[in-house]
């Protein structure tokens, strides 16, 4: 019996809608915002639009206004959207906000879904996740940020985050701090929710980055924020999931957003490899094609694997999810994975564009720029690798051999 990768026909249907979404509305109008058009106007125009076809926030339940759709389907729908920086945006599944919904759809209390999550599902706000401190990133445990009860009502928190992407176009924040220092490392942190603007939660600055920025990065929440908390008060309804569970809450977050990343890495990169291959067959050096050349043709070829198996381990991830499997082994290897892949793609697009992809008059020296932070965000590449490797070694000593822990279940 074979392994059946055929896509089931309703998320191909999805996926070629999103497809000719993203080719017929999000180009187009990524084009009018370089000519100049309002970029509030422009977005509003485009969701209203992406509404009105049923393109919504594609992985919450239609009981709450999304999609309802799976794993498999989703992550279809996202290797799309990432082919434009207004793709996610258009149809209100851009992160950070995507995971923090999914952090309040599975831990928020009936309140807090009313206040806090109803106004994101409609788009109405934008919310950000202040976790990282200048004192700990990697190891996140080291948060020094401190949460105090005060009576029944509030909690005040006091300390400093830093590196909160979109904290200074967002409504709310999902602010983690520490409330229990005598508690397992683990279970010492707490999240609260933020609403912003606020005296407490201070933007300190939004910090420069090697990213090249157009005027619009910040306005379109490409910021990142360094921010000073002093006296913060949050009232404890604004608790959310309880005391202690911030860092589990914060892990499954990451588990997602670590995954759409590379999904819009995919996006990328194809369309690198596209650009890439447009130009070598177009452009002539020493009297032939770049394109008649082996050498050339190789670097394509390169690509093409990388991204194949950048393709490939989604979609097996995304069979574990649907199927409910333990993915997390996979999870850590994809991430440092599809990083790598995106740089290589994008790299190899630029060399074959000459001085031209060094330019800004194609997307890929942006890109390139933006793409370096894929080995840092949600964990640095060495961390998920010390995590691998733990298990590739915990894999031998219990089965004999390490196959379980490198996709050997595939076969
Ligand atoms: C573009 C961008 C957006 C971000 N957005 C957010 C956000 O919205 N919210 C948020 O809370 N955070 C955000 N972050 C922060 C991000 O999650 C952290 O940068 C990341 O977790 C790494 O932490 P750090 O930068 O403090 O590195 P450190 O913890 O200082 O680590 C530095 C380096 O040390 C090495 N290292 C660390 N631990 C180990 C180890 N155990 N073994 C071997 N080597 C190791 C790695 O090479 C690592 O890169 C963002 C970061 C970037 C760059």
């Amino acid at each position: 019996m074979a392994i059946d990768f055929e896509i089931p026909a309703e998320a191909k249907a999805i996926r070629e809608k999103v497809r000719q979404w993203v080719q017929d509305e999000c180009h187009p109008a990524e084009q009018r915002l370089i000519e100049g058009a309002d970029y509030k106007t422009t977005l509003a125009e485009l969701r209203k639009k992406a509404r009105a076809q049923g393109l919504w926030c594609p992985f919450i339940p239609p009981e709450h206004g999304g999609m309802g759709l799976g794993p498999l389907a989703n992550a279809l729908v996202q290797m799309e959207l990432g082919q434009s920086h207004l793709g996610a945006l258009s149809m209100n599944t851009q992160g950070p906000d995507d995971a923090t919904m999914m952090t309040l759809l599975a831990h928020g209390t009936e309140y807090q879904k009313e206040k806090f999550l109803k106004p994101l599902l409609n788009g109405e706000k934008r919310i950000c996740y202040s976790m990282t401190e200048k004192a700990a990133g990697a190891d996140a445990t080291g948060m020094q940020t401190k949460a105090e009860r005060q009576g029944n009502e509030n909690y005040v928190l006091n300390g400093e985050k830093w590196f909160s992407s979109a904290a200074s176009v967002a409504d709310i924040a999902l602010v983690m701090a520490k409330t229990n220092p005598e508690a397992p490392r683990h279970q010492q942190f707490s999240t609260f929710i933020v609403e912003l603007p606020n005296p407490g939660y201070r933007i300190v600055r939004d910090i420069e980055t090697m990213a090249l920025e157009s005027p619009l990065s910040h306005i379109m929440g490409g910021g990142h924020s360094e921010v000073k908390i002093e006296n913060l008060v949050v009232p404890a309804e604004n608790l959310l999931g309880g005391e202690g569970n911030g860092f589990a809450m914060g892990q499954h977050r990451l588990a997602y957003g670590r995954l759409r990343h590379g999904m819009h890495n995919i996006a990328m990169a194809q369309r690198a490899l596209d650009l890439a291959t447009a130009h070598v067959t177009k452009r002539s050096t020493f009297g032939k094609k770049l394109s008649d050349r082996q050498g050339v043709q190789w670097m394509l070829a390169d690509c093409a694997a990388e991204l194949y198996q950048a393709r490939l381990m989604l979609l097996h991830i995304a069979y574990k999810a649907e199927k409910g499997l333990d993915m997390r082994q996979e999870n850590s290897i994809a991430k440092v994975f599809l990083a790598h892949m995106v740089h290589k793609v994008v790299d190899t697009a630029i060399q074959l564009h000459g001085a031209l992809g060094y330019s800004q008059d194609t997307p890929l020296a942006r890109w390139y720029t933006h793409i370096r932070s894929q080995r840092l965000v949600d964990g640095p590449d060495e961390v998920h690798r010390w995590t691998v490797g733990r298990n590739v070694i915990k894999a031998f000593e219990k089965y004999g051999t390490t196959a379980s822990a490198a996709g050997g279940d595939l076969i």
